[in-house]
């Protein structure tokens, strides 16, 4: 058995993908709990669900285009006011706030820049 901190070190970096009080507060709920259920650790290890509802472009959160994990978040405050309005079309809901995936990205910059070349050929 290792002490507390090499325990917190391991902890810490399983569930780097939650915030820091959130960390804290489940690892003190679990080092201090006596006898700690079996139904709780099965719910912390496998509640996809915490991932889903973590809006922030956490490292391994998942994308709120391709619900895909990712850890290659790209920089949405910097995308042209067009792939903006691309994504818009197609996803309503989304907020820049809620960053996308590089991969995403990527596809709306190619499938954006596509567009504007056929706008030329036809014009
Ligand atoms: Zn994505």
């Amino acid at each position: 058995m290792g002490n507390e901190a090499s325990h917190r070190a391991a902890f810490e970096r399983a569930f780097g993908f939650w915030d820091e009080a959130k960390r804290e507060q489940v690892f003190r709920g679990l080092w201090d709990e006596q006898a700690p259920r079996h139904a709780d650790l099965v719910d912390i290890a496998c509640d996809p669900r915490e991932v889903r509802t973590l809006h922030k472009s956490s490292p391994g959160a998942l994308c709120p285009l391709c619900d895909f994990p990712t850890f290659g978040w790209a920089d949405a405050a910097a995308l042209t006011p067009a792939i903006t309005a691309a994504i818009s079309v197609e996803f309503p809901a989304w907020e820049v706030s809620q960053s996308l995936c590089g991969r995403c990205r990527k596809t709306y910059v190619v499938a954006v820049a596509a567009a504007g070349a056929r706008q030329m050929q036809l014009a």
